[in-house]
């Protein structure tokens, strides 16, 4: 079979900890920011950053409807953090001209965590990742606020005051999480990504 490209949507954010990721993954990851590369890919991570920032830039470079219709064709992808907000039908305590790409039925609220725990780190139980709890990192977060019935929830924060919590969640071919395993080393996140991918592919 063909080697697969997975984009990383380059505009602002922590790209290159993804293709980093990717490249261990036996795929080809590629930094992706204009229309014409977004045709070219057969996937998508949206990476960590800032997610009023990242709507901003994705319309400058006219790259926010070609996601969009990539997405609605059914292209997989995957958001970490920023990317999860990015992939959210809705937004809480965004920015009102904030735009999202949407895939996901869910309700995201940004920074969600609060000001005492700007950055916190946590063992995460995620359904399909095998092994121990992925140890999931979390920058000014969202959570996932809500879903609609379509949506499968991975993982949940199972320890202190956000118990319960929703923070990796997929739908189709979607897939979100509130956490960065791009700055862990541990690849298991991505490579179920990767494997959604492939399936998608064949
Ligand atoms: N707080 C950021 C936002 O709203 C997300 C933070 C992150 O990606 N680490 O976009």
């Amino acid at each position: 079979m063909r080697d697969l490209v997975v984009g990383v949507l380059a505009l602002q954010g922590d790209v290159r900890e993804h293709l980093a990721a990717l490249a261990e993954c036996d795929v080809i990851g590629r930094p992706v920011r204009r229309p014409e590369e977004i045709a070219e890919i057969d996937a998508l991570v949206i990476p960590g950053g800032e997610s009023t920032t990242m709507s901003k830039l994705a319309l400058a470079f006219e790259v926010y409807e070609p996601v969009r219709r990539r997405l609605a064709e059914g292209m997989p992808a995957y958001g970490s953090c920023a990317g999860m907000i990015m992939l959210a039908d809705e937004v809480l305590d965004g920015r009102p001209d904030q735009k999202t790409f949407g895939g996901i039925g869910m309700t995201v609220r940004r920074n969600a965590f609060g000001r005492q725990v700007d950055s916190f780190e946590a063992p995460v139980d995620i359904a399909g990742v095998e092994g121990e709890p992925v140890h999931a990192i979390f920058i000014r977060a969202p959570w996932v606020e809500s879903v609609t019935g379509d949506v499968e929830v991975l993982g949940r924060v199972t320890a202190g005051p956000a118990t319960g919590r929703m923070v990796a969640v997929r739908q189709g071919n979607l897939l979100a999480t509130s956490f960065h395993p791009e700055l862990t080393g541990d690849l298991r996140v991505h490579r179920l990504f990767v494997d959604m991918v492939r399936d998608q592919a064949s």
